[in-house]
């Protein structure tokens, strides 16, 4: 059964259903970059030529979209209410469709069961024959509802399972035991898969797979006529619910005013919301051509606060517009803002600080395409208008937000991630993975500069463990830093290799004593007790976990300039 890329994508808009706005929003995106996914597709085949993809059966079941779930999103579709998930979800069809793979999509409980083959009223373990599906794409709403209808036959089969899942999940907050005595209760939680199972919006923590979304594309003579069409004073605002035009922001609004046209897409019923000031041209919310268009014309596009981490800035960035936001000092986190409460993740790591509206934005593109400034202070908010009017700028799109750089990611995934093989599939299953006692330590070949690096890996590994490098942090930092700061990223992939004593030993730490423990900041060094700490639950193995008072270990990788995220080693 091999996979053959698709480029038609008709078969895939008949299966998205019609209906709820929700997927009438979804099939005219699938519609509108049909024709780039064709020719990332073309593309990637190209590169892939020899390689055999086997034809996955997958299940996409989308949870928030099911009424069961209170399906809160399609009534706001047309309001302004948030669609990022929509055009998520949409990239995440076009793409497993693209590389040929044999797709069901559900958007209701029913779907699901009848999908999953589960009779109704058969006890706890529902599901008795095998899985009839070989991966499972869903989201946080839909785990519960695959929980009440396979029962413990969950247990068996989630390893196939990939949880969509916008800002990550934490491995401290993953781990039922663990969160619950050690204060990382959320409202989300404690599903115990491995922490890759969970697939981001934006690369939060490498303890997560990063999924993304794709957007605009544009050919040189499409950026040419755009750069040439730019409106200079030209600027459209972040925001189509009227209430993030709230608090304060008319101030900015002014300033602004008097040197560009500012435009809004702002949803309104029959009345322009009075938040939105007179001299603003609000178009009300445009369908997403529309805003295409807009964002072609504008030198401008300017987030005062709220959403965090949409699509939109990246849409603006990649049709030429400069990207001005509002740094936020202290960063928002679950305990500072109402937003993130309740979410699996910490988001402390320096390079994943909610330190601004959109910390992609600000960390991974930045000037000239990014201006970051402190809008309390007026001087740098009216010095960041000039440096707008006054800076040319490109349209810039990242690859990794790109068709090719999505399919290539999402191939990577399907071809090197299994989390069904014991050693691999831990979750529930953890007991039986192998254990950090130097008794399972295997010497490699001394010419492969790793025999240090406990067990021989197999030759499977992925990412290919010769990518790794072992460094130590600093006390009260994470690895995702300490990566960060040699231009690596952190790969949990490759901590139980490191899970050992012979680890300490290459980086010339001399243990006083040696211990295991099940805490998400180990394997690490405690440097006033020179205590070396083993890692003692391997679903606890966090690139994001941090403590002042202890060095980590900390498996860094190279990557591929473009997909800067951690995904994509050794594709
Ligand atoms: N969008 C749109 N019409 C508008 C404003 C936004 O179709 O008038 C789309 C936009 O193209 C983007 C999506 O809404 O792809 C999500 O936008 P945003 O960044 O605001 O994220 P959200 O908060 O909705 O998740």
């Amino acid at each position: 059964r091999q996979a053959a890329f698709r480029t038609d994508i008709g078969a895939l808009l008949e299966q998205v259903g019609t209906g709820k706005e929700s997927l009438i929003f979804m099939k005219r995106r699938i519609r509108r970059l049909a024709g780039q996914w064709g020719q990332a597709a073309n593309r990637l085949g190209e590169k892939l030529k020899r390689s055999w993809r086997e034809r996955k059966k997958i299940l996409v079941h989308v949870g928030f979209l099911t009424e069961e779930s209170g399906d809160v999103f399609s009534p706001k579709v047309l309001k302004g209410g948030p669609l990022g998930e929509m055009v998520q979800w949409a990239d995440i069809l076009t793409a497993l469709y693209t590389l040929g793979h044999s797709l069901k999509i559900s958007i209701s409980a029913k779907e699901l069961q009848g999908f999953l083959g589960v009779p109704p009223g058969r006890g706890s373990c529902p599901l008795t024959g095998p899985l009839p599906f070989d991966l499972i794409y869903t989201d946080y709403h839909g785990l519960q509802q695959m929980k009440q209808h396979m029962g413990l036959s969950l247990k068996k089969h989630k390893c196939h399972i990939r949880v969509i899942d916008t800002f990550g999940t934490e491995p401290a907050y993953n781990h039922e035991e663990y969160a619950m005595l050690h204060g990382y209760r959320t409202n989300w939680g404690y599903w115990n898969l491995h922490c890759k199972q969970y697939m981001t919006m934006f690369p939060h923590t490498p303890d997560n797979s990063f999924m993304g979304f794709v957007s605009e594309e544009l050919n040189r003579t499409q950026k040419e006529y755009i750069q040439r069409n730019k409106v200079n004073n030209m600027a459209v605002v972040y925001g189509k619910e009227a209430s993030m035009w709230k608090q304060g922001k008319e101030r900015f609004l002014q300033i602004l005013h008097r040197s560009m046209e500012i435009h809004g897409t702002v949803y309104y019923e029959t009345q322009r919301p009075p938040e939105v000031p007179a001299f603003v041209k609000n178009h009300g919310l445009l369908p997403q051509n529309e805003l295409q268009q807009l964002l072609r014309r504008a030198k401008l596009f300017i987030g005062f606060g709220f959403p965090y981490e949409g699509p939109a800035p990246l849409e603006a960035i990649a049709n030429g517009c400069i990207f001005l936001q509002p740094k936020f000092r202290p960063s928002h986190n679950s305990l500072n803002h109402e937003f993130f409460r309740g979410k699996p993740t910490s988001r402390e790591a320096s390079w994943f600080l909610v330190s601004s509206q959109h910390p992609y934005a600000e960390q991974y593109i930045g000037r000239p395409h990014v201006l970051t400034v402190d809008y309390n202070n007026s001087e740098e908010f009216e010095s960041a208008i000039r440096e707008v009017m006054t800076t040319k700028v490109e349209p810039h799109l990242p690859y990794e937000y790109t068709c090719e750089g999505m399919l290539e990611r999402v191939h990577a995934y399907i071809q090197h991630q299994d989390f069904c093989i014991p050693g691999v599939s831990i979750g529930n299953d953890s007991k039986v993975w192998p254990g950090n006692s130097s008794s399972h330590f295997v010497r490699l070949p001394d010419s492969s500069g790793l025999a240090w690096a406990g067990r021989v890996a197999d030759p499977s590994t992925w990412p290919p463990l010769s990518a790794m490098r072992l460094l130590l942090s600093e006390e009260g930092q994470s690895c995702i830093d300490q990566c960060q700061d040699h231009s690596l990223v952190c790969e949990p992939t490759f901590f139980h290799f490191i899970n050992n004593k012979e680890a300490f030993t290459q980086l010339q730490i001399q243990c006083d004593a040696l211990e295991s423990e099940m805490n998400h900041i180990y394997p690490a060094f405690s440097v006033s007790r020179r205590d070396c700490c083993l890692q003692k639950e391997p679903l606890l193995f966090s690139c994001a976990g941090f403590h002042s008072k202890f060095q980590r270990l900390c498996p860094c990788r190279d990557f591929r300039k473009g997909q800067g995220s951690p995904a994509t080693r050794g594709l």
